[in-house]
């Protein structure tokens, strides 16, 4: 027998499409308060957005006809006809998201019109009240209490308070950017995290990543065929360690788009090294006709009519501003830019086409004209990596090699490695080769130790053994160090302090940032930097893999900075420690898989010197 569901099990359903997480409520709820004209938009979430989220605007409000109506699914008064799809100007569209949102908490509307009065509406779980009389200031409030309190399978999914917090921070962050002309106040737990006053891109940016993050971008602006590009990119000095510092606005519209994306990236090819990535705050503009906002339930990416004409848009632009090419007088806004950033980007000699010394900025825009659909050289469309050819084809020996006998005999090698542990006491050291190398011979053997690897090796076990013992020494700092972080980062890390802690880190959080001021005792000195760059740069990846796995790892390549290097000369002292520490561990490889120590056979000498055969 087939069903028709009743509404209230279908909506707690297609719930789960529109709004799975706190921040997709927010970004529902400030959406259509952007759609309403708000010039003033208050968002506040508690408990991560799980006990409450609220969000008031002084919009147009609701009027209390309409009111039951905002609540029911598919009921939306920015779209009437199929055609309306094709030139949607509006945030929302779908009408989903409140009938969703109501059917999984409880969610109450207070609105109040220009000339109407005050009302207000509840539903619990999906099933609405009586509206009621409600004091009300023009525009509308909505207060949602208790996410997924009725599916419990739902809530199982949500993250921790302040991971979930994170991500709508992320996402306010986005709103701020992209609706510079309006005021937003952003308050968590009762305390103001972001409060702009709709003055202008610059001032939002300033707001959510400090003023100085202005001097090390570019602001671009430009404009072909109708397609339009502008915003601000970080200069080629300036990179971050993962790529929650990239804002794409689509015709205002906040998306994550695979297009763009790798257009700028490739941008930046030339400039950065991996797990370094660019900074940037992008608004691009194309005709409504030529995009799909409608391919995501919850309208997270746009479909391009051509991926061609974009992608080369956008590598067009950024390059030739990242390049210093003559094509960029066009793109780079002219009175933001820094003048010595002018001078360094286009005195550039070496570039060809770049506009004659002594030539005006006013001369040389007009002389150089740039097609931004129409780059100068094909614009390098990614494909994906060439599997790798083989290298050779082997003739087909003689005799079938026995690869399981093969095998078997080289795990059990590796374990008599493994195994074989020497009392140091019969070693005796004969010298050191390339000062890089130790000899020592032992019986009928000789090995040779790399004092690099062995070292590292040393270090890295001495410090995983503590981490484990949760005994690892730490040492303070005399000036703490202040990583500063967005949200999400902020909340990766807040949730793995105990982690770093276990390490040896002394860390605490200092409003939106970490105040670090002490580190594990045998990485003193180490590039702070660097390293939570380089563990930032895991995040986004990171939801699977564990933090302790990736600490280790990231230690052992501080390790191996902090280790003796190939080609300083060790003391007879230090030599002898190495050997102690080694415990005659012979079989030991540094930590990223390089043999520490190599052995030769007397027998191997022999045969080279044809003493024997
Ligand atoms: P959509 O935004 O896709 O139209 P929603 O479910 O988000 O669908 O909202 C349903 C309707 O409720 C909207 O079309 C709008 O008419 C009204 N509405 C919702 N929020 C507001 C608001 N903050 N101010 C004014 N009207 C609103
Ligand atoms: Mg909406």
């Amino acid at each position: 027998m087939i069903n028709i569901l009743p509404p209230d099990v279908y909506n707690r359903i297609a719930a789960g499409e529109v709004v799975d997480r706190p921040y997709s409520v927010v970004k529902e709820l400030v959406e259509n308060a952007i759609d309403a004209g708000a010039t003033e938009i208050g968002i506040e979430i508690e408990g991560g957005g799980k006990d409450r989220i609220c969000v008031t605007d002084n919009g147009c409000g609701i009027a209390k006809e309409d009111l039951k109506a905002a609540f029911l699914p598919h009921a939306t008064s920015k779209l009437r006809t199929a055609e309306d799809l094709t030139a949607i100007s509006t945030l929302g569209f779908r009408g989903e998201a409140i009938a969703s949102v109501a059917a999984v908490s409880k969610t109450e509307i207070v609105s109040k019109t220009k000339d109407g009065e005050g009302w207000s509406l509840s539903s619990d779980g999906g099933k609405t009240g009586e509206i009621v009389p409600a004091a009300a200031a023009n525009g509308t409030r909505v207060t949602v209490e208790g996410l997924f309190f009725n599916t419990p399978a739902r809530l199982k999914f949500l993250k921790s308070d302040a991971s979930e917090e994170g991500d709508v921070t992320g996402m306010v962050a986005r709103f701020i950017l992209s609706r510079p002309e309006i005021s937003f106040t952003y308050l968590i737990n009762g305390k103001v995290r972001y409060r702009s006053f709709g003055d202008g891109l610059k001032s939002a940016v300033a707001v959510i990543y400090g003023a100085d993050v202005l001097g090390k971008c570019f602001e671009l602006s430009a404009e072909k065929h109708g397609i339009s590009l502008r915003g601000y990119i970080g200069n080629r000095n300036f990179y971050k360690p993962n790529r929650s510092y990239q804002s794409l606005f689509v015709n205002g519209r906040y998306v994550v788009n695979q297009t763009v994306s790798l257009a700028v990236a490739n941008a930046y090819k030339n400039y950065l090294m991996t797990r370094q990535y660019p900074f940037y705050i992008l608004f691009l503009e194309v005709p409504s006709e030529i995009v799909d906002v409608n391919v995501h339930p919850n309208k997270a990416d746009v479909r391009f009519a051509d991926n061609r004409v974009v992608y080369g848009s956008v590598y067009s632009v950024v390059s030739a501003v990242l390049d210093g090419s003559s094509g960029a007088l066009e793109y780079v806004a002219e009175s933001s830019l820094p003048r010595a950033e002018v001078k360094s980007t286009f005195s550039d000699p070496a570039k060809s086409g770049a506009p004659a010394a002594g030539m005006s900025y006013a001369e040389a825009k007009k002389e150089l004209q740039f097609d931004v659909s129409l780059v100068g050289k094909p614009s390098p469309i990614p494909h994906r990596e060439q599997a790798p050819a083989l290298l050779e084809v082997r003739a087909p020996q003689e005799k079938e090699t026995d690869f399981f006998e093969e095998n078997r005999r080289s795990l059990l090698e590796q374990s008599r490695a493994k195994q074989e542990k020497l009392d140091p006491a019969t070693l005796e050291f004969k010298g050191e080769l390339f000062r890089t190398y130790l000899i020592y011979e032992g019986g009928d053997e000789a090995y040779l130790v790399d004092q690099h690897a062995a070292h590292e090796r040393i270090l890295y076990d001495r410090l995983r053994a503590k981490c484990e013992a949760r005994a690892a020494l730490s040492q303070p700092m005399l000036l703490p160090f202040l990583l500063h972080t967005n949200g999400q980062e902020f909340a990766f890390l807040l949730k793995n302090l105990d982690v770093l802690r276990s390490f040896g880190f002394e860390i605490e959080d200092f409003g939106d940032s970490f105040k670090v001021s002490a580190v594990p005792v045998d990485l003193f000195g180490m590039d702070l930097e660097g390293f939570f760059g380089e563990v930032l740069s895991s995040m986004d990846t990171l939801r699977a893999i564990k933090l302790p796995d990736l600490l280790k790892d990231r230690l052992a390549t501080m390790a191996c900075k902090a280790a003796v290097k190939g080609g300083e000369k060790l003391t007879d002292g230090e030599v002898r420690k190495l050997l102690e520490e080694m415990e005659g561990d012979m079989g030991i490889k540094c930590p990223h898989g390089r043999p520490a120590c190599v052995k030769i056979r007397k027998t191997e000498l022999e045969k080279l010197f044809k003493r024997i055969v």
